[in-house]
């Protein structure tokens, strides 16, 4: 398969029936690709992009110079409820009329981030148990304020589990559950042409974020879903950050060597007297982080210590609010 390109602004036909659509983002990942797939009739939307206006108008622009209608698409799929993939669903699903789809386990998620009271004191609770401070608990609290703000809740008509497939003009959509970086993520495999819309599972120059939960082996099953896609033959993966790319076993390679290189450094800190995940983030950033990019590291480091506990290497002691980690005998 030659995958070619057509440079064309802020979309481009990346593969045969496959567009890419580069929409602009509000902070540093600075812009997500969403996909237009031709289907037999109409068009499949994969992901819709941030609530905003920019990105709205670069979507509508996109379609205009494709001339393709609002109406035309006929189903909308999300890979992950991430804002910056989900953030124009309710907004695209009124105007196509297209109905949605979302897998289960991040539907479940959606229906907790939007509870907004429930969520606030799940992640303050866990902040806590992480050694957080009350002070920076709370600057945390207001970094989120935003992203919180633009979680809202969908109704999918079709709650995926990965398996099921989708017919396009130019053959079948696998979907194919990936989680680890959210619980219910998907990416989508072209097998007869090698094509994998990968999501934020797999992004060229980014380790991506694991969305770890409590209770969740979250970095352990990003790890399986890595070898899941390493199994595929795949030629080219469209991302949702960055542009298209290929070698995707050297990158899942690389990416098992960096959490495996996080988890060495990790039980180093804890024999070097970091006993907190506060304390084990603090050392392992090593520079300012702001409330919220330190929030993510501390939930970064979570699904590390997690993963080692599960594999014996790590124990925690959970008598008290903040929890004591410590090398496994
Ligand atoms: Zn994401
Ligand atoms: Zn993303």
């Amino acid at each position: 398969m030659t995958p070619y390109l057509e440079i064309g602004g802020d979309y481009r036909e990346v593969v045969p029936g496959i567009h890419m659509l580069e929409l602009p983002l509000p902070f540093s990942l600075g812009i997500v690709n969403v996909y237009l797939v031709r289907l037999e009739s109409g068009w499949l939307l994969i992901d819709t992009g941030m609530q905003t206006e920019a990105c709205f108008d670069a979507l509508a622009r996109a379609l205009e110079g494709l001339s393709v209608d609002w109406r035309d698409i006929r189903r909308i799929l999300l890979t992950h409820i991430h804002p910056d993939h989900m953030g124009l669903a309710s907004k695209l699903i009124a105007l196509t009329g297209a109905p949605l789809d979302l897998h289960r386990a991040d539907h479940e998620l959606l229906v907790h981030v939007t509870d907004t009271d429930l969520h606030r004191d799940w992640q303050q609770e866990i902040l806590t148990t992480a050694g957080v401070s009350a002070e920076m608990r709370a600057l945390v609290h207001s970094s989120m304020f935003d992203i919180q703000q633009s979680f809202e809740r969908l109704t999918p008509d079709r709650l995926l589990c990965g398996g099921e497939t989708i017919a396009t003009a130019h053959g079948v959509l696998e979907v194919i559950w990936t989680p680890g970086h959210s619980p219910g993520h998907v990416c989508l495999y072209d097998g007869e042409r090698g094509v994998l819309v990968s999501g934020d599972h797999i992004l060229q120059h980014i380790s991506p974020n694991i969305g770890w939960q409590p209770g969740r082996d979250a970095l352990g099953e990003f790890l399986s879903s890595l070898d899941r896609i390493a199994a595929l033959d795949v030629d080219l993966i469209l991302p949702s950050h960055g542009a298209p790319f290929t070698g995707h076993r050297e990158w899942v390679r690389k990416t098992h060597e960096h959490h495996a290189e996080r988890c060495a450094r990790i039980v180093a800190l804890i024999d070097g007297g970091a006993t907190t995940a506060h304390q084990i983030a603090e050392r392992l950033w090593n520079r300012h982080l702001s409330p919220f990019h330190y929030r993510f590291a501390i939930f970064e480091v979570m699904a590390h210590l997690e993963y080692l506990e599960r594999r014996q290497v790590l124990r925690a002691d959970r008598t008290g609010a903040v929890y004591h980690w410590t090398t496994a005998p």
